[in-house]
């Protein structure tokens, strides 16, 4: 059996993605650009796709500048409120402890222009209280940025409170959406965005696109100097193909949406019930407030990489913390911010499920990891002592 279940890192492209593209290849390649027939129908596209995108998170088209994806967005997010934060003398940003590398490392950047940056606590559940959030932001503060569902372990923000909050105290809210665009019901009206970052690839979408939603009345500030794509806000020929494929992936993730999450919810919590057999295992992260597909457990005494390699032979492709860091030894900052200690987050799992997963695909998922575990604890030394009582088991 072959399953794909890492669709947190990215996802296959869906038929209608890669339909949508294929005529903006062969035969409408003109430059949006150009004046001629080729070159308006393109542009005509791209102001379709925008309309859609828009229309499924409630926004109007020309709140929404393409980009290059989600990293793209979110530096393009932080650096425009950060801009108008110096500019206002206002140069303090609340983010949480684990958030995505395109957000944190964005935010060390700034440290180091002399902006002060506030991580709220994730808490042992993954999730951010609004109430801390509330409680960090100061008269100085002119960004709260904090992701809508966090990519490692799944866990869903309160999003629509924490909007609230910075609405009420008139501070930009940016939110990392890219685990949640095409997965979760989003109106960034209702829920209190005023800015949003999303990847075409994380919902069947191509790679290599994505999106920021900035509410109309924000100065983006542009990382790209050039010619005038996007209002002047993202300079660059516009990836045609790229956007048409966005737009499809995203319109068809959205009608699909409800019965999507209902069967993978239904497959997450199997995957969960039948993993937490597993002695000395815990699951990451709220078990509701969670991806519907996302699973996400620490198991004591093996390694990490391991378990990937041994997965990987029984036909499973999983991962263990971000494709970012994975290759470094460092252990996860997303199972250090949630309170793993380092042996424990080395021992970790994500399987992050597709729509098209079935009962039969979980259960053989269930018993290879079981397999698995069990083999590589058999000769782990640190598994052993724990078993002779010479150190505490912590799960
Ligand atoms: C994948 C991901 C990103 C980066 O998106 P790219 O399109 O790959 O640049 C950012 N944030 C989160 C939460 C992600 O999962």
């Amino acid at each position: 059996m072959r399953i794909y279940a890492d669709n947190a890192a990215t996802t296959k492209m869906s038929r209608v993605a890669i339909d949508a593209m294929i005529p903006y290849m062969e035969e409408h390649y003109g430059n949006p650009s150009s004046l001629y027939t080729i070159g308006q129908e393109a542009k005509e596209a791209i102001e379709s796709a925008r309309a859609d995108v828009a229309a499924v998170i409630g926004a109007e088209p020309r709140e929404i500048i393409f980009t290059s994806g989600g990293s793209e967005a979110d530096n393009q997010a932080i650096l425009t409120a950060a801009e108008l934060g110096r500019n206002a003398g206002k140069m303090h940003i609340v983010s949480s402890a684990f958030e995505h590398h395109a957000v944190l490392h964005t935010l060390k950047k700034l440290e180091k222009q002399g902006f002060e940056v506030t991580l709220v606590d994730v808490h042992e559940d993954g999730l951010v209280r609004p109430e801390e959030v509330a409680a960090a932001i100061r008269p100085e503060t002119c960004l709260v940025t904090i992701m809508f569902a966090n990519n490692e372990i799944g866990t869903i923000q309160p999003i629509r409170e924490i909007g609230a909050i910075c609405k009420e105290k008139k501070v930009l809210f940016h939110t990392d959406a890219v685990q949640a665009v095409g997965h979760l019901p989003i109106n960034v009206t209702g829920d209190n965005i005023d800015m949003l970052s999303a990847s075409a690839h994380k919902f069947h979408g191509p790679k290599g696109t994505g999106f920021l939603y900035a509410r109309r009345g924000i100065l983006l500030k542009n990382l790209i100097e050039g010619g005038a794509q996007e209002r002047g806000k993202r300079a660059g020929t516009e990836n045609v193909p790229g956007i048409m494929g966005l737009a499809a992936a995203l319109k068809d993730a959205a009608a699909h949406r409800e019965e999507n999450c209902a069967r993978m919810t239904a497959i997450r919590d199997r995957l969960i019930e039948g993993i937490s057999e597993i002695p000395h295992a815990a699951l990451n992260g709220d078990a509701k407030k969670r991806l519907p597909g996302n699973v996400n457990f620490c198991f004591e005494g093996i390694e990490g990489e391991s378990l990937l390699l041994l997965l990987d032979d029984k036909g499973i492709a999983a991962s263990s913390g971000s494709a970012c860091t994975s290759g470094s030894l460092d252990p996860s900052h997303v199972l250090l911010a949630i309170g793993r200690v380092h042996d424990v987050a080395h021992g970790s799992l994500r399987l992050s499920i597709g729509e098209d997963m079935t009962e039969e695909e979980a259960d053989y998922v269930i018993a290879a990891v079981k397999d698995v575990v069990t083999y590589l604890r058999s000769f782990s030394p640190v598994w052993r002592d724990l078993m002779a009582g010479k150190r505490p088991f912590i799960l």
